[in-house]
């Protein structure tokens, strides 16, 4: 390849690294890959054009919607508990939970936990727009589904020191669902029992 082919190459590398999980080598294998299956790099534009335009996160939970109020089908569920928030981390990890079917309450994800190596900011932000929501939805327990690592448990103690002085149960659970197995592979049972298990903070 000559440098205005790398060039292109290159240049969509660039973006494709900067998807969680794609190292820069992936991104430019992938690049290249494009660049030779015409059809297929026109049918990714063409689906990554109708992601843009239909698909936005939920103002409430921060679910992805294809809603044009902005609000995702779980929060405009009038079968669901109102009366308990589900925090995740991920959008992943929200559709886990509601693949397992073990959950009818509400969600808010995080996008993250509080580290001192990343930026933060949305996931302070999100704490904080979680306090509103308790106090507004007169929300009865918040239950926290975090990773376990010191960092998860940070998150965990700044959640509960913001949450304090309001009438809400925080529970955490304690063994830790399963979070990034896919979920064929997660046993719903063990989600339950994970759920059901859940201890009070
Ligand atoms: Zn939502």
């Amino acid at each position: 390849m000559q440098k205005s082919e790398l060039d292109e190459i290159n240049r969509v590398s660039t973006y494709l690294s900067k998807i969680p999980g794609i190292g820069f080598k992936s991104a430019k294998r992938y690049a290249i890959w494009l660049g030779e299956h015409k059809t297929e790099a026109i049918n990714l534009l063409e689906s990554l054009n109708s992601l843009i335009k239909n698909v936005s996160t939920c103002s409430k939970c921060f679910n992805l919607t294809t809603s044009t109020d902005g609000l995702c089908e779980i929060c405009k569920d009038f079968e669901r508990d109102k009366s308990t928030i589900c925090v995740v981390q991920t959008i992943e990890n929200l559709v886990e939970i509601e693949q397992s079917n073990v959950y009818n309450g509400l969600y808010l994800v995080l996008g993250g936990v509080i580290s001192a190596l990343y930026d933060t900011e949305t996931v302070l932000k999100r704490i904080d727009y979680l306090k509103e929501r308790v106090k507004e939805e007169a929300i009865k327990e918040v239950i926290l589904v975090l990773s376990s690592t010191s960092e998860g448990d940070l998150t965990v103690h700044y959640i509960k020191d913001s949450l304090r002085n309001l009438n809400v149960k925080i529970s955490k659970v304690a063994s830790g669902i399963p979070i990034g197995q896919d979920i064929n592979y997660v046993d719903k049972r063990t989600l339950m029992e994970a759920l059901k298990s859940r201890i009070y903070i």
